[in-house]
């Protein structure tokens, strides 16, 4: 199974080798979202974690145990099929095609599973069609 998550690290924590650790100790393999961690500084993390859901969840337990905040991201990107033109700007700057347009149709094509949820797409659209829910 697939979880994804949001983590907060105190400042001694930051060097732990987390992915290391996650895939050694409990096979789990851990795909780094995006990563916001500056030396001496509390940092913040956003995993996909995958593997066996007893698993994640010592993962999990385990991390909370090293004064890691664990959290999960249920975090989604919403677009509004009413206001959308489907002009394509935001397929323009989606790192991960979850956004395109359908060349036959041309119209707006969201596959919400390639989603890493960025927020790239929301500033870009001129008619401000895409949000988020939170
Ligand atoms: S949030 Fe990021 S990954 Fe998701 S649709 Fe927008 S640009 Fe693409
Ligand atoms: S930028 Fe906005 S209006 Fe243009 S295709 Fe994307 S969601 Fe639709």
């Amino acid at each position: 199974m697939k979880q994804r998550v949001n983590l907060t690290f105190p400042k001694h924590s930051i060097s732990n080798p987390l992915a290391y650790r996650l895939a050694r100790d409990f096979n789990i393999a851990a795909n780094i979202i995006r990563a916001q961690i500056a030396p001496n500084q509390e940092g913040k993390m956003v995993l996909e974690l995958s593997g066996d859901i007893d698993q994640l969840e010592s993962a999990i337990e385990w991390m909370r145990s090293q004064e890691i905040e664990v959290s999960s991201d249920k975090r989604e990107i919403i677009i509004d099929e009413n206001l959308c033109v489907d002009c394509g700007l935001c397929t323009g700057v989606c790192p991960t095609t979850a956004l395109s347009l359908d060349p036959i149709s041309f119209r707006l094509d969201f596959r919400r599973s390639l989603c890493i949820v960025c927020e790239q797409c929301i500033s870009v659209c001129p008619v401000e069609a895409i949000s988020i829910n939170l």
